[in-house]
């Protein structure tokens, strides 16, 4: 099952992506994570991706093909994936349509997470999050300890939660991901419309149920 998540920044895919990973018995695949880690660890990946992140830009195409291929190609994703903010462009919306052609594998569903910007605004600029396992935390302040995922991490606020890039990472979202709702539209994709303001058991209940997962 290959479902993908759409929706701006803040709205909460990853983190009920996570949730429904863990329903399906899927991974989730989110191309903001790894290319996090590859910041942290330095790698060629990283220093390319870097300047982008920070700024609140998009990384190029072709960078974020690969590695949408080699997960979705992984022996772990075999029975599927939950694609978290891993199509951001129409190009790239191409090039995940002609991998999974590939594998022989379709778009069960388009997720689209819906909030208004002053909400995301205001969930963004409180945000931290653990270096280690990515999770986001609210009300928590930078260099505490999360110990959430068994590895110890410390509790940053992203480059990118900083007013400047959340406003650039915004319209990005606006020019460039909004076109990906169409791309799909047009294409027939079953496309499901989630209500993202609410309780994090109120917007996973509404996902299930929007999904028919019992
Ligand atoms: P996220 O954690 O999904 O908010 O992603 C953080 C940052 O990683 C984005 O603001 C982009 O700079 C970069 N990024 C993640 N996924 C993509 C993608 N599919 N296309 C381009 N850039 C991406």
């Amino acid at each position: 099952m290959i479902i993908v998540l759409l929706g701006p920044p803040g709205a909460g895919k990853g983190t009920q992506g996570e949730r429904l990973a863990a329903r399906l018995g899927v991974p989730k695949i989110a191309t903001g994570d790894v290319l996090r880690a590859a910041v942290r660890d330095g790698t060629p990946l990283g220093l390319e991706a870097k300047a982008a992140m920070d700024r609140g830009d998009l990384v190029p195409d072709a960078v974020i093909m690969g590695i949408m291929k080699e997960a979705l190609a992984a022996p772990s994703a075999a029975r599927g994936a939950i694609l978290d903010g891993v199509v951001r462009t129409t190009p790239q919306a191409d090039g995940l349509a002609e991998t999974l052609q590939a594998l022989g594998k379709p778009v069960d569903a388009v997720l689209l997470f819906e909030i208004d910007e002053d909400e995301l605004v205001r969930r963004l600029s409180g945000r931290t999050t653990c270096d280690a396992c990515q999770r986001p935390f609210f009300g928590r302040a930078p260099g505490e300890t999360c110990a959430e995922s068994g590895q110890v991490g410390t509790l940053v606020r992203r480059k990118d939660d900083e007013p400047e890039a959340i406003r650039k990472r915004m319209q990005v979202y606006r020019d460039q991901t909004a076109p990906v709702i169409d791309w799909y539209a047009t294409r027939g994709t079953n496309m499901v419309r989630i209500d993202a303001i609410g309780s994090l058991d109120e917007v996973e209940a509404r996902m299930l149920a929007a999904l028919r997962i019992q």
